[in-house]
């Protein structure tokens, strides 16, 4: 059986994807958002599920060689246990039943703990999603565990993706914060830069924070000007990629470079330049949508090239 590869972590590519930008609009599991309403159904599901074991520290376990281990739910106990305990993932293709559960419920023993980081890129784009959902899951349950209105205790349901505050009746529900990337082209060149916290001379496109009250759109353009200083146009999306360091979702887009030069933000951006597709630095890696948004314009550009020399 082929493994889909994902053209970057936590994406399955598309069936009719031709290397080109084509995602699959499936994800890695059916998220069966009605059994999260049924207890019995989590619980029967239970015995033959995968259970996705993240330690204190959000890796999951893994086998010897490094892969994914999921143990049955049988190896581990007789149920999902109580409220919240484990959190239902969804189903897999032939109906079977993913939970993640806190390792430290359980006297389950691995060979070694992943982080998501590493397992992003060696893990088939199945394992690596699963694994990505349970940690942004894992992330918001620790840092939501009171409410945030009265600071009452917050109680978990709905197979985990509901929270609601014991005092008030707040509800409370996983969040994921937008994020938009940009690969700005000015015909021939891209426009990259680079942070004075990553790894020597190593480039990439720009992103930043969506901020309320603003548009994808609005946000991108805002954050080129702020971090390098040029105005820009014709914005077209290419696709997005769930980042859960901690719970991200990063949205990606290509525009064109319209009015003024590089500009490079004072305390944010060490360098930024306009570099030709065939002299390209050092790249972000490739589980993330940024290299393949870099990968995509570097080969439409140079395309271009091509045929206007033809
Ligand atoms: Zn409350």
């Amino acid at each position: 059986m082929r493994i889909p590869r994902a053209p970057f972590a936590f994406v399955q590519a598309s069936a009719s994807s031709d290397g080109g930008c084509a995602t699959d609009c499936h994800g890695a599991l059916d998220r069966a958002d009605h059994l999260r309403d049924d207890p019995a159904a989590l619980s029967a599901l239970w015995s033959n599920a995968r259970v996705v074991l993240l330690d204190d520290a959000g890796r999951s376990a893994a086998d010897s060689t490094g892969q994914l281990l999921a143990p049955h739910g049988h190896e581990i106990s007789q149920g999902p246990g109580g409220v919240g305990a484990a959190v239902f993932l969804g189903l897999d293709h032939d109906g079977g039943g993913w939970f993640a559960l806190a390792a430290a419920l359980t006297a389950f023993v691995a060979p070694q703990w992943l982080d998501l980081r590493s397992a992003a890129t060696v893990w088939p784009a199945l394992d690596a999603g699963v694994f990505a959902q349970a940690c942004a899951l894992q992330h918001w349950r620790g840092r939501h565990r009171f409410c945030g209105a009265c600071g009452g205790a917050v109680v978990l349901s709905r197979g985990g993706w509901l929270g609601r505050c014991e005092q008030c009746g707040l509800e409370h529900y996983p969040r994921t914060d937008p994020a938009v990337i940009v690969a700005v082209s000015d015909g021939s060149r891209l426009l990259l830069g680079r942070q004075s916290s990553w790894p020597p001379r190593r480039y990439s496109v720009v992103a930043g924070f969506v901020e309320p009250g603003e548009t994808l759109e609005q946000c991108l353009a805002r954050e080129v000007e702020e971090e390098v200083g040029i105005r820009v146009s014709r914005i077209r999306y290419f696709a997005s990629q769930p980042w859960p360091f901690p719970h991200s979702l990063m949205i990606a887009f290509v525009c064109d470079w319209e009015s003024g030069e590089i500009r490079p933000q004072a305390g944010e951006i060490e360098a930024a330049d306009w570099f030709e597709v065939l002299q390209l630095p050092k790249l972000p890696s490739k589980i993330s949508i940024a290299r393949r948004l870099i990968d995509a314009e570097v080969q439409r550009i140079a395309g271009e090239m091509r045929a206007g020399l033809a």
